[in-house]
């Protein structure tokens, strides 16, 4: 039995390869030996410190009422309060928001940010809903969380299916409900507010933006300039639609894009900003005229430079890794591509960029949006941009020492350098009592 293998057998975790939680769990702990954390520290590591799951009713337009299930998932806070994206999604489960609290933990430890890992979600299926009907599901989800969340406990932000107004409602239903020192200061509850209520300038691309200053640092090992380098995308969202406008602003071409209703392809590039206002409008890429509709299994064995992924995780898994002919996978979306999918990338001498650097950009400026908060402060456009890609190259060249030091590839790099600030501060705190 491995040592990984010991500490799942000990925790009585079954052990399912393809399980994400058994698979993120799976790849910290590689990093673990690798970093030499004590035992009682992986132990920690491989369960979430709270797992709250709650069921709550909301109603609809039609004045029936429908039972929701919610979660929040509290991973680790030894560096500082969890933190971490909610999501509206009708296809999570508990397993699903483990394993992305995790990779919050080492997110947030990588990107050098004093909070912790967590993540939250709601099964539902946000597109079938009214706006009436998400804002009374929202309140009433915020209300069932209660003291769970709090601005110096536990600050969620937005993620797949949920978004600044979401994040208003939340943070409103919190201030309206929450103890009298928390009535004000109260606002800091959630990142990734409208502007108008709190949020950071920048905070909406800032995602896509983290990606392009990371890519900054990376593409001169790769051989790669971003002028005529191309690019295909998983998802034209949140992430997938900055990344696409941001990498063509500096000269990158678009030259394919796969969203849940099918794929597009255009050699010659597609047009950023138009299939932004286009997928925004119509949920996705049917009747665009960008491009030419392709068949999926086409899609992933196009030639192009970078290949990112910006939509649901596991979407690289085996057979995909095998199709794809790119130099890079960059990681905009969290655990898109599965161990076998990885190992597969590997042999090929195709370069993955992980998620936990190549996203981190996000909870940056999440983080940026807290201190604002905190200190009654607005920062402009250009403060917030500038100091990101600070955050983002220190992270990077983080990740490359990592390499050098651990000989190892760029995940596994991430989440050793990650892995040390987590142990230090395990090693000076001690374990209470
Ligand atoms: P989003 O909901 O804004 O966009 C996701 C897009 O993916 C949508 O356009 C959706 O139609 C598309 N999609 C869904 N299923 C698909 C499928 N099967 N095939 C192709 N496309 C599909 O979400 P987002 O905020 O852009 O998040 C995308 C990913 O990035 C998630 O993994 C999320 O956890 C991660 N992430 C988001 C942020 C952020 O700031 N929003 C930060 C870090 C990581």
């Amino acid at each position: 039995m491995t040592t990984i293998e010991a500490i799942f057998d000990e925790l009585e975790i079954p052990y399912q390869p393809d399980n994400i939680y058994i698979q993120t769990i799976g790849s910290i702990l590689q990093a673990a030996e690798l970093v030499q954390l004590p035992r009682r520290v992986k132990l920690i590591l491989a369960q979430p410190k709270n797992e709250v799951m709650v069921h709550f009713p909301a109603r609809m337009d039609t004045g029936h009422y429908r039972l929701f299930k919610g979660y929040r998932v509290q991973h680790s806070n030894v560096l500082g309060p969890y933190k971490g994206g909610i999501r509206y999604h009708s296809d999570v489960s508990l397993d699903h928001v483990k394993a992305l609290a995790a990779l919050m933990t080492i997110k947030c430890a990588l990107a050098g940010l004093p909070y912790g890992g967590a993540k939250g979600a709601v099964k539902v299926d946000p597109r079938a809903l009214s706006q009436d009907e998400l804002m009374r599901l929202t309140r009433r989800f915020t209300s069932a969380l209660g003291s769970n969340i709090g601005p110096d406990y536990d600050i969620p932000a937005p993620d797949m299916g949920t978004n600044a107004q979401i994040m208003a409602w939340m943070a409103d239903t919190y201030m309206a409900t929450a103890g009298s020192e928390d009535r004000l200061a109260g606002q800091a509850v959630v990142t990734g507010k409208p502007i108008e209520f709190g949020g950071s300038h920048g905070r909406d691309r800032a995602t896509g933006q983290g990606l392009v200053f990371v890519l900054d640092e990376i593409l001169p090992e790769l051989r790669l300039e971003f002028k005529n380098a191309t690019f295909s995308l998983i998802g034209y969202g949140n992430v997938g639609s900055w990344t696409g406008r941001l990498l063509c602003q500096r000269g990158a071409r678009l030259v394919a894009v796969l969203e849940r209703d099918g794929a597009i392809y255009n050699p010659q590039g597609i047009d950023a900003e138009e299939l932004a206002g286009h997928v925004a409008l119509h949920g996705g890429i049917h009747g665009f005229h960008g491009g030419e509709v392709i068949p999926e299994e086409q899609f992933y064995s196009l030639p192009v430079d970078l290949f990112i992924p910006a939509a649901l995780e596991q979407m690289v898994d085996a057979d995909h890794a095998q199709m794809l002919q790119c130099k890079a996978v960059v990681e905009g979306a969290n655990a898109p591509t599965t161990p076998a999918g990885d190992r597969i990338l590997q042999e090929r001498g195709i370069h993955v960029l992980p998620a936990v650097l190549c996203n981190a950009g996000g909870v940056t400026v999440s983080y940026f949006e807290w201190k604002q908060n905190r200190n009654m402060e607005t920062w402009e456009s250009d403060i917030v941009e500038g100091r990101l890609r600070q955050h983002m190259a220190s992270a990077a060249a983080r990740v490359r020492a990592a390499r050098r030091r651990y000989q190892c590839d760029l995940r596994t790099a991430a989440y050793c350098a990650a892995l040390e600030r987590i142990g230090q501060a395990y090693q000076i705190r001690g374990i209470f009592p």
